[in-house]
């Protein structure tokens, strides 16, 4: 079955229409979930809506909690099947974030202890008028 907003040129759309096997550990009715095909580690798990959205910005809102139900859900299915000592939920988006398939997905990575991922590095604000600028700009861009 092609979904709405199906894109015959997104490898994730093909995997979703069967055009191409991947290795699911859960489906719905709007959601997907299927073992990245290179790992970080054994179990990485991506969670993708069933229509083509390319990112964050653009899945609706009631998909997009359905997609964090199924993250939560696979998350602990991980935890439990490969005795992780820690999860990381990652999302990408856009090439500056290091999006590489424009196609939603939420990356679901166990995590052992010592496993040699390294986390980015950390900036700091230059003094308190900066930081409540920039939560400003935030907050006004919210209630746009
Ligand atoms: P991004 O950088 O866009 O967040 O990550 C894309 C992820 O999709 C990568 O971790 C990559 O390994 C995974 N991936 C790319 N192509 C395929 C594929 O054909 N099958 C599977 N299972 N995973 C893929
Ligand atoms: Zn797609």
């Amino acid at each position: 079955m092609t979904h709405a907003n199906h894109d015959e040129t997104c490898i994730f759309c093909k995997i979703i229409n069967l055009e191409i096997p991947a290795v699911k550990v859960y489906e719905d009715d709007s959601v997907l979930a299927f073992l990245d095909i290179r790992p970080v580690n054994k179990g990485h798990t991506l969670v993708i809506p069933k229509d083509h959205f390319e990112n964050i910005y653009s899945v609706p809102a009631e998909l997009w909690c359905r997609m964090m139900l199924v993250a939560q859900k696979v998350a602990i299915g991980i935890k439990n099947a490969v005795s992780a000592d820690g999860i990381n939920i990652i999302m990408n988006n856009e090439s500056a974030a290091g999006q590489l398939v424009f196609h939603a997905h939420i990356h679901v990575i166990p995590r052992e202890n010592e496993d040699g991922l390294v986390h980015w590095p950390h900036k700091s604000y230059i003094d308190e008028e900066e930081t409540k600028n920039i939560a400003e700009k935030i907050r006004d861009a919210l209630s746009l």
